[in-house]
């Protein structure tokens, strides 16, 4: 399985590569020249990307979909919970849960106002059972996190790398090293997501904000 990150302005987006590859979320709005750019310079032939899962529908994590399923034709994967934001291109944004977290989520949220996002279709949705990513040639599943935002959705692989979204943030200007987020709906139930991703047997997080890590760094934080 090979994994590569494409920092698509704030945000990384990750491909996973088996028999078949997939995406893991679609970048912040107005960023596609640099995606499609990076794509080209690892070698990854836009047609060979067969989904994109996109982890929560929050304005950075969505915002070059439409234009990225344009140029690969893959299928679009959502949580039910957010299904509509996708569909009808709104700038969604969650609250502040520290006090840094409300101070700078004020700034990011009259910031994201000057974006827009293109709606997109979508092709598959998510409930809140685990999903097989065995149709599209990879060896792990999509799960369920609820907690940053209502419909959150993790790739986990069988190798123990999970791809979280906001569920961890680590690093500048959002935290100081790897740690919950700054910003969630609701955080008890982001925990509980926690201790279902551990229970799957997660090993490596690799994050939508900042560089990967190991889940030890975030275990007391989670565990009760
Ligand atoms: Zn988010």
């Amino acid at each position: 399985m090979d994994i590569q990150i494409i920092k698509v302005g704030v945000d990384n987006c990750y491909i996973i590569k088996h028999e078949s590859t997939i995406l893991v979320d679609g970048g912040m709005p107005g960023e596609f020249n640099k995606f499609s750019k990076r794509l080209k310079d690892i070698g990854i032939n836009p047609r060979e990307i067969k989904a994109i899962v996109i982890t929560h529908c929050h304005w950075d994590h969505i915002g070059c979909t439409k234009k990225i399923k344009d140029m690969t034709g893959a299928k679009v994967i959502v949580q039910k919970y957010e299904k509509n934001i996708l569909v009808k291109g709104e700038t969604a944004m969650p609250p502040g849960v520290t006090r840094w977290g409300k101070i700078f989520g004020a700034f990011l949220n009259s910031w994201s106002k000057k974006f827009s996002i293109e709606s997109s279709e979508v092709d598959i949705v998510i409930g809140e059972e685990d999903y097989s990513l065995d149709e599209f040639g990879i060896k792990g599943k999509i799960v369920f996190t609820p907690g940053h935002s209502r419909g959150s959705i993790s790739v986990v692989l069988d190798s123990g790398d999970a791809f979280v979204g906001d569920m961890a943030m680590n690093g500048l200007p959002l935290t100081i090293g790897p740690n919950l987020p700054i910003f969630a709906e609701d955080m008890s139930a982001l925990k509980n997501s926690w201790r279902k991703l551990i229970d799957n047997g997660v090993k490596k997080i690799y994050p939508a904000h900042g560089k990967p890590f190991p889940v030890e760094k975030l275990m007391k934080k989670v565990v009760l």
